[in-house]
């Protein structure tokens, strides 16, 4: 549904965009996710038609709609078959609820058919009711799914949208968050959404794009990207991780953690990344008992409810974090075994100096 190939768009000195490939099948959510200055905004506005490309080519729906130099295309934002969600809503605050809707139809005439169309849309986003509502007597989730219904009235080839749930307080977040999803899937929509937030991109999409300066590094479904980031960038920018120094061969790896299974491409020195929950720990009474597992000392716990981040030193020296549920885990200070669950993902050390520990 849609492509980019090469694409490249600088302002003056900053390359915001470059070599930037990509590519989305019909009726799957992609997440745009990087850090501030990624170029996650300026891609989305190059799919809209609001920016044009310096180089390559941007495909929606199988029609080239941008071409950089030298022959360059650029069809205008509202020929390209695309309905734009803006962070702040964009609803036009003189206009009621269904007005906002109707105006995504300007193409269809005023009648019967573009009413039922706006009835259509408004239902599907659970909107029935709220029709002569104008958007300052709308909660902030109402309004988000009204400008989400403007945009899918049209049936655009594929919706974009900008940062959708950064207006909105952490509790609505999720509840908008879950109510969007099943809006766009109910529509069979094709979505692309630009967020720095992982959890929100790993929760939301069918598939995750991490940008990085300008460049897709990796695109994948959010369980892959989890557990295998392409680099330790990813890994790093994609949740918690815990990075150790080994040694790897014949799919097991030595390091501070003792022998423990090992997944990656490479052998010889390495990085081993292990997430938080794969770290295991049970309380160490007795200090002879620590077969099963390496010793390490808590040194701080931070307790979210659902979960606990504790941080732990072992007696080798590295710091490192484990996730535990909800109980009531261990208090700074406690002797604890730690032992690997699942296996490490490995990726060369970058100082290739990774002597076994
Ligand atoms: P954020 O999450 O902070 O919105 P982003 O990943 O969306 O960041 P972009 O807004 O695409 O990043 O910006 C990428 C780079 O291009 C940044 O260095 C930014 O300052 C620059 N940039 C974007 N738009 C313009 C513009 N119109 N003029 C000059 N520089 C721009």
């Amino acid at each position: 549904m849609i492509r980019l190939s090469g694409v490249a768009k600088s302002f003056g000195a900053v390359e915001a965009v470059h070599g930037l490939d990509l590519e989305l099948s019909r009726g799957k959510i992609l997440a745009l996710l990087g850090p501030s200055g990624c170029g996650k905004t300026t891609t989305l506005r190059l799919l809209a038609g609001f920016e044009s490309p310096d180089a390559g080519e941007i495909e929606i729906a199988g029609r080239i709609v941008a071409r950089g130099a030298p022959s360059t295309t650029n069809v205008p934002p509202e020929k390209r078959r695309v309905g734009m969600v803006f962070q702040d809503y964009a609803l036009f605050a003189h206009l009621t609820v269904a007005q906002n809707v109707a105006y995504g139809l300007k193409g269809i005439s005023r009648g019967k058919k573009r009413d039922a169309r706006v009835a259509e849309v408004l239902a599907l986003a659970h909107l029935d009711g709220l029709e002569e509502r104008m958007p300052h007597e709308l909660s902030g989730g109402q309004q988000q799914r009204v400008a989400l219904a403007r945009a899918l009235a049209p049936e655009p080839a594929v919706v974009l949208l900008d940062e959708p749930f950064s207006n909105l307080d952490a509790a609505l977040r999720v509840e908008v968050r879950t109510e969007m999803r099943e809006i766009l899937t109910a529509a069979g929509a094709t979505a692309i959404f630009v967020t720095h937030d992982q959890a929100e991109a790993l929760s939301f999409a069918d598939e995750v794009a991490v940008m990085f300066e300008g460049r897709v590094v990796q695109v994948a479904p959010p369980e892959d990207l989890y557990h295998r980031p392409a680099t330790r960038d990813v890994a790093e920018f994609v949740g918690e991780a815990n990075f150790v120094p080994g040694t790897a061969e014949d799919g097991r790896l030595r390091c501070a953690l003792g022998d423990v299974p090992a997944c990656g491409e490479c052998a010889g020195a390495v990085e081993a990344m292990l997430r938080p929950e794969a770290l295991h720990l049970r309380p160490l009474w007795d200090e002879e008992e620590t077969e099963a597992g390496v010793g390490a000392t808590v040194l701080a716990r931070e307790f979210y409810g659902h979960d606990q981040l504790l941080k732990l030193r072992l007696d080798s020296g590295p710091v490192l974090c484990s996730r535990l549920g909800g109980g009531p885990g261990f208090r700074p200070g406690e002797r604890v075994a730690v032992e690997v669950q699942g296996p490490a993902l490995v990726f060369p050390n970058p100082s290739d100096n990774g002597a076994p520990l």
